[in-house]
């Protein structure tokens, strides 16, 4: 039989049979037995850490049992003890097609075969770096890393570089990976300079940092007019959606470029998170904006670790070995990871994905919302981000955050979970919606959640 018309057929008997028997929900099933995931996480803990290779992953915030996952399925996870989810972390973005896209499977399969590293250059790397820099009008030139941490702190080594500069400014409440630079917070009173958010940062680094709350104008003016011309680098998230999800307003994103300009200081947007998700263009595209350099991480590895960091070409080329800015990698740019990439962001190419996943995003939120009317909870949402806030106004900055609310989150949480439904294990993480979440399961989804938490 012509493949074609075994194709119909099949579609058709989809059809039929979302017709006949719509009684049976897509919601997954109840949780009913975590025994598997106890044991893994007892047998994990006693040679690892807490059990986990990265702390939110333990459930130290929500309480329970974290699950040991066995697969993925489109929108579904299914954990060790064969429970079923649907999946609204996504491993914490990057899979914007759901879980095992059967393209990207069958792309990584193939480039397995022929091997999965060389320590040298490959078509794939070039066909990937140029797929953005056409897409992405300020990255003219763009590094492939191997994790976001890595694109941010090799940007900033960068910055410096180009600048001749040290001091960098970041925004409390933004993440941008786990370099020591970058993990610290704000001092405290009037202090700008950080002091470290971590044991094993050196209080000397921290110090190189200032650190100052998004969303206050003023605050930065001042910054600019006492520091602005010792400063290297800006660093800011394109959406801050690592701390809740603060949408920052244009006009502020606009002072900021208009303050770096002016005191010859790179502007740096981290859209690990945001690139390629919100959009083709990403944060820059929303906010009309034309960063110096930019980091990239998630969703260009398609699920593999991939990072990237670029932006114009004279200070691209201030690196190695072009330049004098030394940066290298082992597995940076491996095969498997950059056909990963390029297998997911051409589907994303022609803009449909977006457009459905922001209407699916709307309808879900609208939905939800509707059924928590008068329940003190307020969605935050952009493209197909989404931050469920128990507080009744919207945050833009980190310390309006009300840590009552993320403790409301982190309450009901294992109630959630143990419905079928896999949220980020931490009120202030934030959530995602793949192309793989049907309408259908994001309604069924919405008024579950809505019944829950109410
Ligand atoms: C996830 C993230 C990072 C860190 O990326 P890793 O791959 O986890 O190292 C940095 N910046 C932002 C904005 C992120 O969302």
């Amino acid at each position: 039989m012509p493949p074609g018309i075994a194709v119909g057929s099949w579609g058709q008997q989809l059809i039929a049979f979302r017709l006949f028997l719509p009684m049976f929900s897509t919601m997954s099933r109840k949780v009913e037995k975590t025994e598997k995931s106890a044991r893994l996480l007892e047998l994990a803990r006693q040679v690892t850490p807490g059990g986990v290779h990265s702390p939110v992953r333990a459930f130290k915030a929500v309480g329970g049992t974290p699950r040991f996952i066995e697969r993925g399925e489109g929108p579904y996870l299914i954990d060790a003890d064969g429970n079923r989810y649907l999946d609204f972390c996504c491993s914490w973005g990057p899979l914007i097609l759901g879980h095992a896209d059967p393209d990207v499977v069958a792309a990584v399969r193939e480039q397995a075969g022929k091997g999965l590293t060389f320590g040298a250059s490959t078509e794939l790397e070039y066909q990937l770096a140029q797929f953005i820099v056409d897409r992405i009008d300020s990255v003219e030139k763009i590094r492939f890393v191997s994790s976001g941490t890595e694109a941010v702190m090799s940007a900033i080594r960068l910055a410096r570089g180009f600048t001749g500069r040290d001091l960098i400014l970041k925004f409390d409440g933004c993440y941008h990976g786990h370099s020591d630079f970058l993990l610290v917070q704000a001092g405290s009173g009037a202090a700008t300079f950080g002091q470290p958010s971590s044991a094993g940062v050196p209080a000397s680094i921290a110090g190189q940092t200032a650190v100052l709350p998004l969303d206050d104008d003023a605050a930065l003016e001042d910054f600019f007019a006492h520091h602005g011309d010792n400063l290297a680098a800006v660093v800011i998230e394109g959406i801050p959606a690592n701390n809740g999800l603060l949408i920052q307003r244009r006009e502020y994103m606009r002072l900021l470029r208009q303050l770096t300009e002016r005191h010859g200081a790179l502007l740096l947007l981290d859209e690990v998170i945001t690139g390629f998700r919100l959009g083709l263009g990403g944060a820059a595209a929303h906010y009309g904006l034309r960063p110096d350099l930019l980091t990239y991480g998630k969703i260009i590895g398609g699920g593999m670790p991939v990072g990237a960091f670029g932006g114009r070409a004279d200070i691209m080329d201030m690196l190695s070995p072009e330049g004098p800015v030394y940066q290298a990698g082992t597995l940076s740019g491996n095969p498997v990871a950059m056909v990963a990439g390029l297998t997911t962001l051409r589907q994303l190419a022609d803009g449909t994905i977006h457009t459905d996943l922001q209407k699916k995003t709307r309808r879900f939120v609208e939905r939800l919302s509707a059924g928590l009317d008068g329940a003190g909870i307020t969605i935050a949402s952009i493209g197909s981000i989404f931050w469920l806030s128990f507080q009744q106004e919207l945050p833009r900055r980190a310390d309006r955050i009300d840590s009552n609310g993320i403790a409301r989150y982190n309450r009901g949480y294992e109630k959630i979970l143990n419905s079928g439904l896999y949220f980020p294990p931490s009120g202030y993480e934030v959530c995602f919606i793949s192309a793989a979440h049907t309408e259908q399961m994001l309604d069924d989804a919405a008024d579950l959640l809505a019944s829950l938490i109410i």
